[in-house]
């Protein structure tokens, strides 16, 4: 029942949605530009509707999404606020996010044809975000292409050309060349717009730009990560991570020395020791690479996963402690106690907290707000 302690669990603490998103909105009030929470992939993990809500409510004025579906359903719950969305195929209909009051991306002239026809099936002019390729050879309009997709859509009456914009590879870097040539591109871009008789919006900086380069935050920044309260700069920022993973205690058992634990038998025991079963695994968004390599906070403290991590259970070495069934199991968390965290994951696998906390979208982790 919903009232039983959940097998695996994502905590998510809104009211540091709301301290992150004061902090990076602060900062980009500073240089007169607006902030874009980017709730993309579920809110990366997060839950996009409460989180985008959250960020609405402390300070964010445009939302980030990476598909129409994704922009249609926060229209769908409700939210009015302004929303970019970026990506999707080639023959997605792009015609109810049009209708809904999504802005759209555009990053060629195939692009721009399906973007207005859709606004003319709805009768409607779509907002579009041109996107120049600075550098990062995603998605976006190579440089040699641009002046005539500037052209194009200047010229096209069912859009309005509401932004240019780019996105950087390297920010995460502090002082990585790629940025300052990325910018440079994105100023020639620009000054293409605006030799058009255009003065739409400039948006370029994610969360590493906007908590380390000022100068680049232009009209609008668009911030993800750094809200869920994970920094991706070297330097020291106030951001309180948002995710806790817990679980509980399904059960305890006492081992004699030398047993062995979990598949493959990778785990032995040197003395008699106590083990708790924990209800989740890899299908939980446990990566099994972190067998051997995982501390959880039990009772207090770290304790060590015995063995492999399997699909829906992990072992916990207790040593002479005995923690009751249903005692908390916190898989990650804030680090404020000293418990694991989703970047200490990330470390350990080689891998970037994004993809830890993304991870944690899936149906058997049930959400908690507080
Ligand atoms: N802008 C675009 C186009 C993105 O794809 C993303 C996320 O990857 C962001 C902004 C936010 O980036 P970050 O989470 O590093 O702030």
């Amino acid at each position: 029942s919903d009232t039983a302690t959940p097998r695996a669990e994502a905590v998510i603490d809104l009211g540091s949605i709301r301290h992150n998103v004061a902090l990076l909105a602060g900062r980009a009030a500073g240089s007169g530009a607006a902030t874009m929470a980017v709730v993309k992939a579920d809110g990366y993990g997060h839950g996009a509707v409460p989180v985008a809500r959250a960020a609405l409510d402390a300070g964010a004025t445009w939302l980030g999404a990476c598909s129409a579906a994704e922009a249609i359903a926060l229209r769908e719950a409700g939210i009015d606020a302004r929303i970019l969305s970026w990506l999707d195929t080639a023959d997605t209909d792009l015609a109810p996010a049009i209708a809904a009051g999504v802005d759209v991306s555009v990053s060629s002239a195939a692009e721009l044809a399906r973007v207005a026809a859709a606004a003319g099936r709805v009768g409607g002019v779509a907002e579009v975000h041109l996107k120049i390729d600075t550098g990062l050879s995603r998605n976006g309009c190579p440089p040699a292409l641009w002046p005539d997709l500037v052209a194009a859509a200047a010229a096209e009456p069912r859009v309005r050309i509401a932004a240019v914009w780019s996105h950087l590879a390297c920010a995460d870097e502090p002082g990585h060349p790629s940025i300052d040539a990325q910018a440079a591109r994105f100023a020639e871009a620009y000054a293409t717009a605006t030799a058009a008789g255009l003065s739409p919006l400039r948006h370029l900086a994610n969360s590493a730009a906007t908590l380390t380069r000022p100068d680049l935050h232009l009209d609008l920044v668009r911030v993800g990560i750094a809200m869920y309260g994970l920094n991706p700069v070297p330097q020291k920022e106030d951001l309180r991570p948002v995710m806790t993973f817990r679980s509980a205690v399904a059960l305890c058992k006492r081992i004699a020395a030398g047993e062995s634990v979990s598949y493959g038998h990778t785990w032995t025991a040197d003395v008699a020791t106590t083990l708790a079963l924990v209800p989740v695994g890899y299908a939980d968004g446990v990566p099994r690479t972190l067998s051997g390599r995982m501390d959880v906070w039990l009772g207090g403290r770290r304790r060590p996963v015995a063995g492999r991590v399997c699909m829906d259970q992990l072992v916990v070495d207790c040593g002479g402690d005995e923690p009751e069934p249903g005692s908390e199991v916190v898989l990650f968390g804030t680090g404020a106690a000293g418990e694991p965290t989703a970047r200490e994951w990330a470390d350990t696998i080689g891998t970037i907290d994004y993809e830890i906390v993304t991870g944690m979208f899936r149906p058997r982790v049930r959400r908690r707000y507080v």
